[in-house]
């Protein structure tokens, strides 16, 4: 065990480093912060920003520190995501242009796959219970737009032998590219004299009040997978997400069964690969939904280790470039071949 770097001592096992352990609190989990294994539904804990103070705060700054100023590549990207946010919304023009929620959707949808950083889009109705416990400050807005954009599979992968650096770089620059998409579509929506603000997802911005994951699913964008992330039919795992709030009228899209869940009760690629040993083969109980949740306990010390790690989401077959198309249709076909042998 090194005292910046920790040591694995065998499939699934990972002690943290010197330095790490004595920033871990001692008695305080970040599994009970998440609400693991609380049967009530409630508002998921923020992070990084809010009111409340995460037990493992000193941890998750180191990980902010060495996954974003502590490399060149991801420090300009994450510069770039914060000013974006601040300073890249223009005004909202004085003048609403009328349209009917179908109109505006179907343009919005047009123009978000014209930018170069968004491939898929998907609209949800905003709910409450995706915010961010202590955020109740925040103005009601109605709508969430979701777009996903891959990442760099060969670069991704690299973090498969050893070089996080290159895995780093798709993540935190991915964070900020697909951003500048949805701060395209915000202006968008702003030239049309409705309120709307584009988030990247960068957890570091204090702007960011809200879960992406749970809203992008209900957009139809994915479903969640075991590693924790999602899975989406066209672009597997490699993926990141930004989101719009909005006001303008739109038309909400609706979850789609891609056969993720299916294809993930049997397989343990990501379990088996992740050092740390952070997944689980079971769905476990958190916020009152039994779903797949990564043990933060255990991600956590190794990801602010690793430059963010991401092996959960390069080791998994879906994210190798061109599969996942194949791989749900061949899920969809196995569970409608078995829903109709019951009938
Ligand atoms: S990022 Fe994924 S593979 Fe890495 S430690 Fe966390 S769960 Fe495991
Ligand atoms: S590696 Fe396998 S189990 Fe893990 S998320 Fe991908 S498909 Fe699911």
């Amino acid at each position: 065990m090194g005292f910046f770097v920790g040591k694995e001592l065998g499939p699934n096992r990972y002690k943290p480093s010197v330095l790490t352990s004595w920033l871990i609190p001692k008695g305080a989990s970040g599994n009970t912060y998440n609400g693991l294994g609380d049967t009530k539904v409630s508002r998921a804990r923020p992070q990084m920003h809010g009111p409340e103070k995460h037990p493992w705060t000193k941890v998750v700054a180191m990980f902010l520190f060495r996954t974003t100023i502590g490399s060149p590549v991801s420090a300009v990207a994450s510069i770039k995501h914060m000013w974006r946010e601040k300073f890249g919304h223009i005004d909202i023009a004085a003048q609403r242009q009328q349209g009917t929620p179908e109109s505006f959707t179907a343009a919005l949808k047009e123009e978000a796959l014209k930018h170069a950083e968004v491939e898929i889009v998907g609209i949800a109705r905003m709910r409450e219970e995706w915010r961010f416990q202590g955020h109740d400050d925040i103005a009601d807005l109605p709508w969430i737009v979701v777009t996903g954009r891959s990442m760099d599979y060969e670069a991704l992968a690299k973090n498969m032998q050893g070089d996080f650096s290159s895995a780093l770089a798709q993540v935190i620059g991915g964070y900020e590219k697909t951003q500048s998409g949805a701060v395209h579509i915000a202006n968008w929506i702003r030239e049309r004299g409705y309120y709307a603000k584009g988030y990247g997802g960068l957890s570091s911005t204090k702007g960011e009040w809200h879960l992406a994951i749970p809203p992008a699913i209900e957009a139809g964008i994915g479903q969640l997978a075991k590693n924790g992330s999602m899975i989406n039919d066209s672009l597997g795992s490699a993926f990141r997400v930004a989101t719009v709030l909005t006001d303008m009228p739109l038309l909400a899209d609706a979850p789609r069964e891609m056969g993720v869940d299916e294809f993930c009760m049997s397989c343990q690629k990501c379990q088996t690969d992740c050092p740390p040993g952070a997944i689980s083969n079971e769905k476990q109980m958190v916020r009152g939904v039994e779903k797949w949740y990564v043990d933060f306990d255990k991600c956590m010390p190794y990801m602010a280790e690793h430059k963010g790690c991401a092996i959960c989401l390069s080791t998994c077959p879906w994210s190798r470039p061109g599969i996942a198309p194949s791989l749900s249709q061949k899920m969809l076909k196995k569970m409608s071949r078995r829903a109709e042998n019951i009938s």
